[in-house]
């Protein structure tokens, strides 16, 4: 038969001699290989204690920005959406009311926003399209769930804390990327 690999290794049926019967010299071989990785720098950390730095261009979970005043960048137009390849962003648009100027930005905002993290392969192309700087790419991990729809994430999920009211969540969400709390998405 025509091997499909170079790892074909033929089956060795030769009778063993004693050592190998008596199976110590393999076994003082395994626990030589055991003994050499005690001594060799661990590759696992403990993780959530340690953590691993990340690179620089690494994108995770999606937030929705607001600006220095607390109010949601995000006009519902629909680019991010639009850009997404996944299909994974759905939303639902809203005008602003009279008295709403302290929470939306623009006349317009998402009432619902959500994205679908089954579907999101972490592109970071919401975030270029967004000519809001609404949405971007941040430093952490969508978490684990055991249910599907545990991974719709939806604004509360998604928004960052109100810089007024909780400065230090609004610093840690935007983490080191985002430099520019105001402009456009391509800045970032
Ligand atoms: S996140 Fe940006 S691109 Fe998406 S709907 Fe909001 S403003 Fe538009
Ligand atoms: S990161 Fe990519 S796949 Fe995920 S929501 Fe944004 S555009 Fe879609």
């Amino acid at each position: 038969m025509e091997a499909l690999t170079n790892r074909l290794k033929p089956v060795d049926r030769r009778k063993m001699n004693f050592w190998e019967r008596i199976y110590l010299p393999a076994v003082v071989k395994g626990l030589s290989i055991t003994l050499k990785h005690f001594f060799k720098k661990k590759v696992t950390i403990n993780y959530p204690e340690e953590v691993r730095p990340f690179s620089p261009v690494f994108r995770g979970l999606q937030i929705l920005n607001r600006d220095e005043e607390g109010r949601e960048n995000c006009t519902a137009c629909g680019l991010c959406a639009l850009a997404c390849p996944a299909e994974a962003i759905t939303m639902e648009c809203a005008e602003r009311k009279p008295g709403e100027e302290h929470l939306y930005r623009e006349e317009k905002y998402a009432a619902k926003y959500e994205i679908n993290m089954l579907r999101c392969i972490f592109c970071g192309l919401c975030e270029e399209a967004c000519p809001k700087d609404a949405v971007y790419l941040s430093e952490t991990f969508a978490p684990a769930n055991y249910q599907r729809k545990g991974f719709i994430y939806g604004k509360k999920d998604l928004l960052i804390p109100d810089p007024k009211t909780d400065p230090e969540g609004f610093a840690k969400a935007k983490g080191s990327r985002i430099k520019h709390p105001q402009g456009h998405g391509n800045e970032h």
